[in-house]
């Protein structure tokens, strides 16, 4: 989740409009009340979504937005310092996002630069040190050549080591600190970070040195790893170990297979297994299963067996499935929150990505499977299942299958779970399949809780929207998937600002205005909505590159997350304009039909009090009736269009 998102998830518009002193009343599922902006306190025209979070003025203003434009216009304030209000008080820290400017990179490649003097330290201190060597050679089995491709090093026993050695050739202590080398001192000062441990370099996907993980020694120290702490070029949540090698095996072979610890890595690559990757000791996130899909859409978690059973663990599946959290916490060192199969599931749909798991035998790490056996690795990685399945074969582990009352307690925790798949055909599958395991009619499942989540709507957000965009214009589109589809419309033109004037066109040939910064309901998308138009209207630089340069940096976390998104932008442009249509027609359908309800409430509220508004009020439901109406007929033109 995002850190504008957060903020939302944490601060109720009721309490903000409240508080700005505007008296709100129920009227249905929405608050309305005078509005603050405009002066008329004859007849409530404002009206807040608690749902959704936004608001809008029907009156004068004509005007509406989340909680972040209604602070801006309150208080007049820009969206920076609005955004830091609101952080505050929801108690959301901001991240350090890094401008992309020239001067950022600049200072970035020099953070970079620093890593890689850093990692010619630490080798020169290994190469020197014949017992750590040994260490890696004989007890980790690593070859020569491996040490040398994977670049490990060490870091000597002493607290001023690096910080000497670098402040020496002319590095400041800031500079140590940023690149995470050093730690201060609570009394003033600086001490080397790392200290009598083995060193471990992490690149990122393209190569660019990031950071260390470094293990311990002596058994006594603790933690066992610990990495560079977060910079702006170490975000250990969009990192995984060892994808800069493996990025091309994992492309050729089609899959990715993601294991716990970084040494796991380099045994598996030094037996030849290169598609393989770890994240960086503690979380598997959404990020990662991101960026990973740039190469493949299948990965396999390589698990140990403990590791395998906490994440079957089907505790709480409603606040997996409801988690603000968008970590996926698969592998925690530190023993805080496991990760959920269920979250794992939710995102690999959400992604249209295939995760599946293998349980490593005989309490065995991969490098001792390997050095057992080469082979054995390759049959075992092929036996992994879904990860539906496992967690399935996890559960019915767990009891026995011949005590009645056990079986129940199956049936409690599976049959939720199972209807929870998204896919209906995979759904039924599971369920047939647990039918057998179980040796029970399946009928019976399905008289048990599956009936009503049959009928209900499935939870799946990502599966309403697909059957929204199917089914017939009139769909109601739920609040996130419309929250998607804004920020697929900004992410698409932040990538290609220049289909914006096509698009432009496209909806003028259907009848319906140019797209404007009205159409986003998040202040955050207007704002680099209105940036991308800006884009297109100038000539000096590069689309592109002009709105990435003009990015203010509160948008650097909206840009970060755009870029990451689906890499739908490869598609061909004709077929992207189309989505962008569809996604255009589908926003305003909503805000159209919710804006035209809360109309005819205002309406019938004012009639009732014989206010004289009542006859404007009238106009504006015309104007958004004609609107529902144009853009229903865009709709379908558009869709005959297609079929033809
Ligand atoms: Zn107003």
């Amino acid at each position: 989740m995002s850190t504008i998102d957060e903020i939302k998830s944490r601060i109720d518009i009721t309490d903000l409009v409240s508080e700005a002193g505007v008296q709100l009343r129920h009227a249905g599922k929405n608050y309305t009340g005078f509005c603050p902006f405009h002066d008329n306190k004859h007849t409530p025209s404002f009206v807040v979504w608690p749902e959704t979070g936004t608001w809008r003025c029907f009156g004068q203003c004509n005007e509406g937005g989340d909680i972040f434009k209604f602070i801006m216009k309150r208080e007049n304030l820009e969206f920076k310092e609005a955004l830091n209000k609101l952080a505050a008080r929801a108690g959301v820290e901001i991240p350090a996002y890094t401008k992309q400017t020239l001067e950022q990179k600049e200072a970035y490649d020099n953070l970079r630069k620093l890593l890689e003097d850093a990692l010619i330290f630490y080798r020169r201190h290994l190469l020197a040190n014949a017992n750590i060597l040994g260490y890696l050679r004989s007890k980790r089995g690593l070859s020569d050549a491996s040490i040398e491709t994977f670049g490990l090093g060490y870091a000597p026993n002493a607290w001023d080591s690096a910080l000497t050695h670098f402040t020496q050739r002319g590095y400041s202590q800031q500079d140590l600190l940023e690149a995470g080398l050093v730690s201060e001192r609570e009394s003033g000062g600086y001490f080397d970070r790392f200290r009598n441990r083995i060193m471990i370099p992490i690149r990122d996907e393209n190569g660019k040195m990031s950071g260390f993980g470094a293990r311990i020694v002596d058994p006594n120290d603790v933690p066992k790893f610990l990495n560079s702490p977060e910079t702006p070029i170490f975000r250990k949540g969009s990192l995984l170990y060892g994808l800069d090698r493996a990025r091309k095996p994992i492309r050729v072979a089609d899959q990715a297979v993601i294991v716990e610890g970084y040494f796991d890595v380099i045994a598996l690559h030094q037996a030849g297994y290169e598609n393989v990757v770890s994240p960086m000791g503690t979380a598997l996130t959404e990020n990662q299963l991101r960026l990973l899909k740039r190469f493949t859409r299948k990965s396999v978690l390589a698990l140990d067996p403990d590791t395998a059973g906490k994440i079957a663990v089907l505790r709480g599946l409603e606040t997996a499935r409801q988690s603000l959290s968008s970590k996926v916490p698969v592998f925690d060192e530190a023993g805080e929150k496991r990760t959920d199969a269920p979250e794992l599931i939710r995102f690999a749909d959400q992604l249209e990505v295939e995760i599946k798991v293998v349980t490593l035998p005989d309490d065995l790490d991969p490098d001792q499977i390997v050095e057992r056996n080469r082979e054995e690795w390759a049959r075992l990685i092929d036996t992994a299942q879904p990860i539906v399945l496992h967690t399935i074969n996890s559960v019915i582990a767990r009891y026995d299958l011949n005590n009645p009352k056990d079986k129940a307690k199956i049936v409690e925790q599976l049959i939720p779970f199972i209807s929870n798949v998204s896919d209906p055909v995979e759904r039924d599958d599971y369920r047939q399949r647990l039918a057998r395991m179980l040796r029970v009619d399946e009928r019976a499942l399905l008289d048990t809780q599956a009936q009503p989540s049959r009928g209900r709507r499935p939870r799946n957000a990502q599966s309403v929207q697909k059957r929204a965009a199917a089914e017939r214009p009139n769909v109601v589109v739920t609040v996130s998937s419309s929250k998607r589809a804004e920020a697929y419309i900004v992410g698409v033109l932040f990538k290609k600002p220049e289909l914006l004037y096509r698009l432009d066109r496209l909806l003028q040939e259907y009848g319906l205005i140019a797209l404007n910064a009205e159409d986003f309901e998040h202040t955050d998308h207007q704002m680099l909505f209105e940036l991308i138009r800006e884009s297109v209207e100038q000539d000096k630089t590069e689309q592109h590159d002009f709105v990435v340069e003009s990015l203010p940096e509160s948008l650097q976390s909206l840009m970060q997350e755009l870029s990451a998104q689906a890499e739908k932008p490869q598609r061909m442009e004709e077929k992207l304009l189309e989505d962008l249509l569809r996604g255009v027609i589908k926003l305003r359908r909503v805000a159209a039909g919710e804006n035209l309800n809360q109309l005819r409430f205002l309406q019938e509220e004012a009639h009732q009090s014989g206010d004289l508004r009542a006859s404007s009020y009238q106009g504006l439901v015309l104007q958004h009736t004609r609107l529902l109406r144009d853009l229903d007929q865009a709709y379908r033109r558009m869709t005959l269009k297609r079929v033809n």
